[in-house]
């Protein structure tokens, strides 16, 4: 195919006439496959001696907490929490990088960058991605098309979440060229009441196209809206499935809906980029040269191959901000195994997300859990406000509460409200009757575990 080798030539320009250097990272992991596991463990090893050096020299957060020593480990450094982001955010900054974000200014037009997410956890987490870091995380999410089949320059159908016909927000002119370069064909999986489904299933099957990159619960809607109205559908390559638990029910029924595409896992979030994907044998490589990912017990101790542990990240790079042994908020497996497919890489058996909840429109659509995530924690956060907690108690009715970071008024939250409100009425529907209440403490579940969105639709009516 002619079209795939130009795009990715022009893609990779574009990149590089505003300064990044995406193609050289891009590169290094396409030759993961010919290295042995020997030779990428200490590649590995390598950079996180470097990691773990720079942090203690630069990082005033690391100063006071970690010992230093000549042989430094990643055990000598702390669990690094949300809360620990959200109280130390400056002292986490490179000297540099804490200078140009209190100054406004930046030595450089293409540089670090402030990443805000929602996160599994609905406690709104902002992160800084350094200029380095940046580029190797867009190389890392080209190698995970790489890994299911659909290279840069090959067409994809993209199931994203997109605020752009909700509020009006549109991409910058770069963002929008870059990504019909990528051969992007966007579908909102923020809009996916059954006649846009029906509409999407459509170009589907009016196109050549195919390949699917989408939230795993958006493909999975779409496929379980195929299986009821029984429609055929062109069969697809693949299914890249990011963004959410894809359990073994969603993965049977989306590849049954799309003709019996594979279907792929993909591990990552905003905060850390991609992290692992599923190879064409369906195991779930980790992306060794760019992450360490430890599964830990509660007290922070490693458990056993095998057995489920919370996930802590460490990048293998952002110096500018370091993330080390960072508790993402999800459970997951660690395997020993080895892949038959030659990728020499660390295994994950599986990755078990926070349990959410979908929540449904006034005319019974539905809203991905990642829409609330989204809105709140990205699109409408000031950094006042610590986690959120969307209740549904019946179509036309729910209730949304706040908790303020601790010292932030109610007022420097009640800045965001209006706009969050008139973002949720426009995707609930007009007779939706919403509550918000600031407040300052959500209380956790019985169970202790912290769910941001609850549909209680099909339970007694009791606010
Ligand atoms: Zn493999």
């Amino acid at each position: 195919m002619l079209r795939a080798p130009c795009s990715r030539l022009a893609y990779f320009s574009l990149h590089r006439l505003i300064g990044s250097h995406m193609a050289k990272h891009y590169r290094e992991f396409l030759a993961l496959n010919s290295y042995s596991s020997q030779y990428l463990k200490e590649l590995q090893t390598d950079r996180l001696r470097r990691l773990l050096a720079k942090t203690i020299a630069g990082i005033p957060f690391y100063r006071d907490r970690v010992q230093p020593s000549g042989n430094l480990a990643l055990r000598d450094f702390p669990v690094l929490t949300k809360a620990d982001i959200q109280q130390n955010f400056q002292n986490l900054m490179s000297p540099q990088i804490r200078q140009e974000y209190n100054s406004g200014k930046r030595s450089r037009s293409y540089s670090w960058l402030t990443v805000q997410t929602g996160g599994s956890t609905g406690m709104p987490t902002t992160v800084i991605h350094d200029k380095k870091f940046r580029d190797f995380n867009r190389a890392a999410r080209l190698y995970t098309q790489y890994l299911c089949g659909f290279p840069i320059g090959t067409p994809y159908f993209k199931l994203w979440g997109s605020m752009r016909e909700i509020n009006d927000s549109r991409g910058s002119i770069q963002q929008r060229v870059a990504s019909f370069l990528a051969g992007e064909i966007i579908f909102n999986a923020f809009k996916m009441e059954d006649a846009e489904i029906d509409s999407y299933i459509q170009q589907i099957n009016n196109s050549s196209v195919e390949y699917m990159m989408a939230y795993s619960d958006a493909a999975h809607r779409m496929a379980r809206r195929i299986a009821q109205t029984g429609r055929t559908v062109r069969p697809l390559k693949a299914v890249m499935a990011c963004a959410g638990t894809l359990t073994e029910e969603m993965r049977r029924t989306i590849a049954k809906a799309f003709g019996g595409a594979r279907v792929h896992n993909m591990y990552g979030s905003r905060d850390c980029g991609a992290m692992a994907c599923e190879c064409a044998h369906q195991s779930l490589h980790v992306l060794d040269n760019k992450v360490i990912l430890e599964a830990v017990d509660p007290q922070g101790s490693s458990v056993p191959a095998g057995q489920p542990g919370r996930i802590l990240v460490t990048i293998l790079g952002n110096y500018g901000f370091p993330l080390i042994r960072y508790e993402i908020g999800d459970v997951g497996v660690l395997t020993n195994k080895l892949c038959d497919c030659g990728l020499p890489t660390q295994v994950l058996d599986r990755v078990e997300g926070r349990s959410i909840e979908f929540l449904v429109t006034t005319s019974g659509g539905y809203i991905s859990p990642i829409y609330f995530r989204h809105l709140i924690g990205v699109v409408h956060n000031p950094g006042a406000i610590r986690r959120f907690q969307i209740v549904q108690y019946a179509r036309d009715r729910a209730e949304l509460a706040l908790e303020k970071e601790p010292g932030a008024t109610e007022a420097s939250v009640g800045s965001s409200t209006e706009n969050i409100r008139r973002d949720l009425i426009a995707v609930f529907g007009p007779e939706m009757k919403l509550r918000i209440n600031v407040v300052d403490r959500i209380p956790e579940a019985d169970s202790g575990k912290f769910i941001f969105a609850i549909n209680k639709i099909r339970q007694p009516e009791t606010p």
